[in-house]
């Protein structure tokens, strides 16, 4: 997928964290030891491929923080993957959970891989030949994997399957987005983007405003969209615009249909890595634009679902004056910069760790049930979900019209203070 190369997340990461930091007067110390990921694992994966060559993939774990409980956090497959965006990820993950408040830390991992062009059991090797380098490092109590960016439930049960196989014994809760039936919880599909727009519907209260009234823009079209759009769709909002990148092209495409978006008639012509097939959408009758289209659109909600470093310096300035809300869904989707223009321009921001923390949430809900050994209801799943992630926007949202702050940095003054307390009270620091 086209990346800038001079981008990097984890830079993005501390810099947020230095802003807050210096807003709290956090001690050295603590800064030292926040600013960078506890442990981290680089590793080498031998895969025999279909071909009978071997090749060696790269493999990451980061632990960032686990003072408030073990490191949670997925594991992406992606080509351009680096160890700093993981090491990113992992420090938000660390926000996230504090933010929703589990009793969890923060991690991520990572290998760099194509699963486009990778047959399934080329994947499955990669998935036990991770595990088979970091079974040692991650645990039901220390550190617990999850699906993210091209990985799902059948990766996390090769992975699971794996660890049992050296460990001897049954782990449900070592991973978590497991297929449901195999330890999975019911809910965890739909999670990430029902999270996003539960935070997005209390923010239209606190607005004043009605979802039947608004409009929305989404960038990307995989799991956490798709699902966005599906509750906002019940809410009565209207979707009048989608990006996704086409593998074919190695370019994104927007495309926009004014009457509003059928998810149904998109989800029928999109591939499992969330990519729409552009002649088919021409068929019905959508307009195709090019990918950066999405973020132009005259709409009351924006929602990047997609990667990160999204909205930049280069194209925040082409965001229309209607928008009202951007409701991050993907992690890391807006630069410092263009946080500092959309602060300006009063467009109210629903914050990534905040707004997608629907997943983890759902992630813990599942460890609760395998620990339990006793599965919820969806409706259970997703009323417990609605209730964390109304407490949490409410927290944030409160704290920023109370302190006169940007939603961005009440919610890391919120998770920075929480996670700071646990280290000192564990005597870290
Ligand atoms: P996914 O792989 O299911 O979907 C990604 C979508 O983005 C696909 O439709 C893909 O075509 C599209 N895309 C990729 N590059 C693009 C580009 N340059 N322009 C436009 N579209 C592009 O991934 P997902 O699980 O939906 O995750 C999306 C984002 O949300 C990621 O940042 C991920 O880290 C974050 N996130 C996911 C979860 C979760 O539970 N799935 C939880 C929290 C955060």
């Amino acid at each position: 997928m086209a990346q800038d190369k001079s981008f990097n997340a984890f830079e993005m990461a501390q810099a947020q964290f230095d802003k807050i930091a210096d807003k709290l007067k956090l001690d050295q110390g603590t800064r030292d030891l926040l600013r960078i990921p506890l442990r981290e694992y680089h590793v080498s994966i031998p895969v025999h491929m279909d071909d009978g060559s071997v090749k060696v993939f790269r493999g990451f774990r980061c632990q960032h923080n686990d003072a408030r409980g073990p490191a949670k956090g997925g594991i992406r497959f992606h080509p351009h993957e680096t160890i700093d965006t993981v090491r990113a990820l992992s420090m938000w993950m660390t926000w996230k959970t504090a933010v929703a408040d589990l009793p969890l830390g923060g991690g991520k991992g990572g290998v760099i891989c194509d699963p486009h062009h990778l047959s399934n059991r080329e994947q499955e090797q990669i998935c036990r030949g991770w595990i088979r380098q970091i079974f040692k490092n991650i645990g039901p109590l220390t550190d617990v994997p999850a699906p993210d960016v091209m990985t799902r439930g059948q990766h996390m049960l090769w992975m699971l399957d794996e660890y049992e196989a050296i460990t001897g014994a049954r782990y449900p809760g070592l991973i978590t987005g497991k297929p449901v039936g195999m330890g999975g919880s019911l809910g965890r599909a739909e999670a990430t983007g029902y999270g996003l727009i539960y935070t997005v519907r209390e923010a239209l209260k606190f607005l004043g405003r009605e979802a039947k009234d608004t409009i929305a823009s989404v960038q990307g079209f995989g799991n956490v969209s798709q699902y966005a759009i599906e509750l906002y769709d019940q809410l009565g909002g209207k979707v009048i615009c989608v990006s996704s990148w086409d593998q074919n092209d190695q370019t994104s495409y927007a495309f926009r249909k004014a009457s509003g978006i059928d998810l149904k008639v998109l989800r029928s012509i999109t591939d499992r890595f969330g990519g729409i097939d552009k002649a088919k959408a021409k068929d019905h009758g959508y307009e195709i634009l090019p990918g950066s289209a999405w973020l132009e659109q005259d709409v009351d909600i924006l929602m990047p679902c997609a990667l990160e470093n999204q909205i930049s310096a280069k194209n925040v300035e082409k965001i229309s004056g209607r928008v009202a809300i951007v409701a991050e869904g993907a992690n890391g989707p807006t630069t410092p910069e263009a946080d500092n223009y959309l602060e300006k321009k009063g467009i109210y921001n629903i914050p990534d760790f905040l707004a997608n923390a629907g997943g983890v949430t759902c992630s813990y809900f599942e460890q609760v049930q395998c620990n339990t050994n006793f599965y919820w209801p969806k409706d259970e799943v997703l009323q417990k979900l609605d209730q964390k992630m109304t407490q949490a926007f409410w927290a944030v949202n409160d704290l920023a019209q109370n302190s006169k702050v940007y939603m961005r940095d009440a919610a890391y003054i919120i998770a920075i203070q929480r996670v700071a307390q646990a280290c000192k009270e564990r005597g870290w620091v």
